[in-house]
This record gives C-alpha cells, structure tokens and sequence, in this order.
C-alpha cells in the first residue's frame, strides 16, 4: 500500500511554499517535494517583488520576511546602438512604508520561507525529483518519485517546466512562442558603491530596466536590481526569436554584450560574480494559459504559465504567491465537501479569475503581441537616442535649429507602420 497523505505539493519555490503555508496552518497534512538541495537552490527570479498585491495573503510573515531593499527609484533605459537615454522615477510613495515593491534574493526567501512552513508542521522532503502523478480512471491520486504516494490532491508547483501538468494532461508541450529564456547573475558589491550608482540613500533599493538595441530586434531587455550587497544583473529574451534569429546566436552571448556596454560596466565595476543560472520564463500571457484544474490536480505560479510582462513591469512572484495561497483555501473548501474532482476544486479557478491575477493578465492580454515588434527594439529606440544626441551635440560649424534636427529624426516615424505601432499602444 502507496503511504498517502492529505495534499502533495511538486516543487518548493514561492508558489509551492505558500500553498503548503496556508494548508499546514488550517491543519492539513502536507508534503512538499523538492528537486534542489534545499528550497531556493534552484530558483531563478530577476527579482523584484510587487508587495502590494500579496500583502494580504499570510499577512504575519512579511514583517520579518528577509526582503533586500524596497525599491525607491525606478529607471527605464533605451539602448541604441552606441547611446542610450534614462527615465528615472523616484518620489516619496516609493519610501513610504509599507513600502510597493522590494528587491529579493530567492536562495535566502525561498529557504526561509520553507522554515516557516516547516514550522506549522508540513514535512518538506529536498533533493528528490517527481517523476510523474499517478493517474486512476483519469484523476490524479498522487506521484511517483523514489516511493508512490498517494494524495487527495497534488499541486504542481514545479515551475515553468511542469512535467506534472504535461504528463498529467493539463497542457500540451512547451511552445517557443509563448516562453522566454533568462541569463542572471549575482554581483557582489559593497552597500556604499551600490548606493552610490544607483542614487540612493543607505538602505534602499533601486531597479533599471533595459530595452533596445540589445536584444538585436527580438523581444526582450535586460535588468538591474539593487540588493543590500549585490546586483542582480540578466536578460530576458524570447525563445522563438532567438530560434529564428539568422545569424544564429546564444542567449549567454547577447547578456556578454548587454554586460559589456557602458551603461551597465558603470553599474557592476569591481564587483565579483557569486551565482549565475539560466531559466525558462512565461510569457505567452491569457491566451497560453493551460487548464489549470483537473481530478485532483491543481496548477499554481509558472506551472499554471501565470507571468506578465510588460516591458517596464516583470511580475512572476506576486502571481505565484497569490495563486498558491488561493490553491490552498480551495483545497480546504473542497475538503469540506470531501470532493477533490476538478467540480469540488471549482474555488481556485473562480478566485484566480476575480482576483489582480487573471484580472491583470486578461487587462494586458495584448502585451504579447504589443512586445514581440521588433522596431520596438530597434528604430523607435533608434529615434529617440539620435533625437537626443542632435539636440546635444555641438558640432565645429554652426547648430542647425534645435527643432528641425529633432524633427528630421521623428520624419522616420511619418509611416504607416509607426501610426498603427502608436495605435497599438492605446489596446493595452
Ligand atoms: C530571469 C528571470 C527574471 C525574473 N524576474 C522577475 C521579477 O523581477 N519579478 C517577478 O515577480 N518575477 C520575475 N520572474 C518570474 C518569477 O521568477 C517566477 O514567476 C516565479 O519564480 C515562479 O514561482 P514558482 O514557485 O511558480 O516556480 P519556481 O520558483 O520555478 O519553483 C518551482 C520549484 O519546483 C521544483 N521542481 C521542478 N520540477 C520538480 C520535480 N519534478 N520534482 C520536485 N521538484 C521540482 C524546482 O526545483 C523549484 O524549486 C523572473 C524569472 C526569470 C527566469
């Protein structure tokens, strides 16, 4: 006889952990299986956290959560060719506590975090890989790692991957399109320099944003996020773009270029390199979303192919936090009842549609197609830096009009392409 349990979580990243929290805490009998060496060993996120939305879920733990720094100033940077222009935005919302969005580490959330689910009793077993559910009469009843054991309910919350759900028949293969691949590393800095490049005061946090010329036309950008004494530095970039890309060129090449340009050897000189990993990211928005349900099975965080980027946003983690807590309470709705079929599971799909996370993903479901114009990343950042250098530049002759050399650059915008591009702004 398999051992069986109440509910088996796949996966402790931020997803898996918070629906094990919120079970364990009303009772339930949990077990989180873990691939990695120990939670967050294996956990990639850029990594900034929009706290604002997820305040309300487990509302004691983020008091003490081990977050870096809250994010004060925000800067969006246009990269052409050989220059670049910066947005910066800061004002007092930003340092006001509670404060709107924060920098995070996920080797040190993750583990911490799963301590406090251990805490409230749930058993969390690392460095074993689930290899499949176990299916009967078409619902799952659990999963076949080293042993089989049996559940009422599994979660896949085995990321973006999720060979649960695929083997399970919540989804179909992974489709290029509707992915991107990251390249991250970890810089280690002293507080004082990071504070110093970024213009901030000692404690807070700081996020820039990349978007042009560095992903060569394909969808994608580059970050920078502030830690307390380190940079998160990466790049994003589209799966089925880097496929097409002629000539043909690997994601870790084009970060060796972002990683190479002023801008950013500005940020991230003298620092020392302490972790790098490359990760999957889902980006194919509400159209690419699987069935998130089935006979004792749920979907949670990228497993459920919840992300949203949009260009000057990345959200991933409030999505996988607010989907993993409303998994649980559905769980235990559906205990009451004793009825674990996709029916008695019903709560999670009707929470997750009436809350920020299908909300926003339905509000912006053409930012998808809006990210994957390529003059996105190539003339119109093209414009606006040239449009700039004109209007700075003194040259050995005499300066033409200030006017018309900026208007001899936006001249390139007089086309159809760029009135439906600009059209195409107002659908998201
Ligand atoms: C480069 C990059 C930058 C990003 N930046 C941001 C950002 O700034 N802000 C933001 O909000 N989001 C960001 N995201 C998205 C965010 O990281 C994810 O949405 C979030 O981590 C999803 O959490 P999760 O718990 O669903 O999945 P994960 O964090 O991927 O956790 C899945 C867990 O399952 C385990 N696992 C997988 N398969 C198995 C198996 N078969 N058996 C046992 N265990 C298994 C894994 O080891 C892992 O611990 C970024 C992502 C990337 C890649």
């Amino acid at each position: 006889m398999a051992e069986k349990v109440d509910v088996i979580v796949v996966g402790a990243g931020l997803a898996g952990l918070f629906c094990a929290y919120e079970l364990a805490g009303a009772g339930a009998d949990v077990l989180v299986i873990e691939r990695g060496d120990y939670p967050g060993a294996k956990n990639v996120s850029g990594g900034r956290l929009y706290l604002n939305p997820v305040r309300a879920f487990a509302p004691e733990l983020w008091a003490d959560a081990p977050l870096e720094r809250p994010v004060v100033k925000e800067r969006l940077t246009v990269m052409a060719g050989e220059s670049s222009t910066t947005v910066e935005f800061t004002g007092d919302r930003l340092r006001r506590k509670p404060h709107h969005s924060a920098t995070i580490l996920r080797s040190t959330f993750d583990r911490w975090l799963a301590d406090k689910v251990s805490e409230r009793g749930a058993i969390i077993v690392p460095k074993v890989i689930v290899r499949e559910p176990v299916m009967q009469n078409g619902r799952v009843i659990g999963i076949q790692a080293d042993d089989e054991i049996h559940a009422d309910v599994v979660v896949a919350a085995d990321g973006v991957l999720s060979f649960v759900a695929e083997k399970a028949g919540l989804r179909g293969r992974l489709k290029p399109k509707n992915h991107a691949v990251g390249v991250k590393e970890i810089i280690e800095l002293p507080a004082d320099r990071i504070e110093d490049r970024f213009g901030v005061g000692p404690g807070e946090g700081a996020a820039q944003l990349f978007f042009g010329s560095i992903s060569r036309g394909m969808i994608g950008g580059g970050f920078a996020y502030a830690n307390r004494d380190s940079i998160s530095l990466g790049m994003v970039v589209g799966i089925e773009a880097l496929m097409k890309h002629d000539p043909p060129i690997e994601s870790y090449r084009l970060y060796e270029e972002f990683k190479s340009r002023p801008e950013v050897t500005a940020l991230i000189a003298g620092g020392n390199t302490i972790e790098y990993s490359a990760h999957v990211v889902p980006e194919g928005g509400i159209a690419a979303l699987p069935q998130l349900a089935g006979d004792g099975i749920l979907l949670v965080g990228d497993a459920a192919g919840l992300g949203l980027n949009l260009g000057v946003t990345v959200r991933g983690m409030d999505f996988a936090i607010a989907s993993g807590v409303m998994a649980a309470r559905a769980i235990l709705k559906a205990r009451e009842a004793k009825d674990f079929t996709r029916a008695g599971l019903s709560h999670y799909e009707t929470s997750l549609k009436s809350s920020f996370v299908l909300q926003d993903m339905r509000t912006f479901s053409y930012m998808p197609h809006l990210l994957e114009n390529p003059r996105m990343y190539a003339s119109y950042p093209d414009v606006i830096c040239n449009m700039l250098e004109k209007i700075f530049w003194i040259g050995d002759g005499p300066k033409a009009r200030m006017s018309a050399e900026a208007l001899g650059e936006a001249r390139r915008l007089a086309n159809w392409e760029a009135v439906r591009d600009g059209l195409d702004l107002f659908k998201v």
